[in-house]
């Protein structure tokens, strides 16, 4: 299911230029109803259920369904970023609550090397059938 927005808990990113889903969605399909100072999904049909919106939100009021593989049905997923971790809580149909937390990357946005450590590509080995990680 696409994302939605909890109206009671948005505050529009308190009435900046492009609020933060706004900015974050890679789709453009977050707009802020700059009379309710409300944000919602222009387009849920196109939506890629990516959670970009829900992790970025500082409100916590965006919600994207969960995907069966990592909580079952009904339950919703609530996303808390720190400078170095983030939090899910996962509130299950009949009330429980589980967290687990994780660390994030802590470069500078665009600095990232994916190829960091690994050693120079050898186009003699294009016909090898061995990945390029692989020795
Ligand atoms: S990021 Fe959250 S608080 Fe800000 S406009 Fe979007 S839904 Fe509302
Ligand atoms: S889940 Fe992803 S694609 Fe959907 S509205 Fe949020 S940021 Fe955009």
């Amino acid at each position: 299911m696409p994302s939605f927005v909890m109206t009671e808990k948005c505050d529009g990113c308190k009435g900046q230029d492009k609020t933060a889903c706004m900015y974050i969605c890679p789709h453009d399909l977050m707009i802020l109803d700059k009379e309710r100072m409300k944000a919602f999904n222009q387009e849920p049909e196109q939506c890629w259920e990516c959670y970009n919106c829900v992790k970025i939100c500082p409100q916590q009021a965006i919600e994207v369904r969960a995907y069966a593989d990592f909580a079952p049905l009904g339950a919703s997923v609530i996303p808390m970023r720190s400078t170095d971790s983030i939090m899910w809580t996962i509130k299950f149909r009949n009330g429980a609550l589980k967290r687990f937390k994780f660390p994030i990357n802590l470069r500078p946005d665009g600095v990232s090397d994916p190829y960091e450590g690994l050693p120079e590509p050898n186009f003699d080995d294009i016909k090898s059938s061995k990945l390029f990680t692989q020795a």
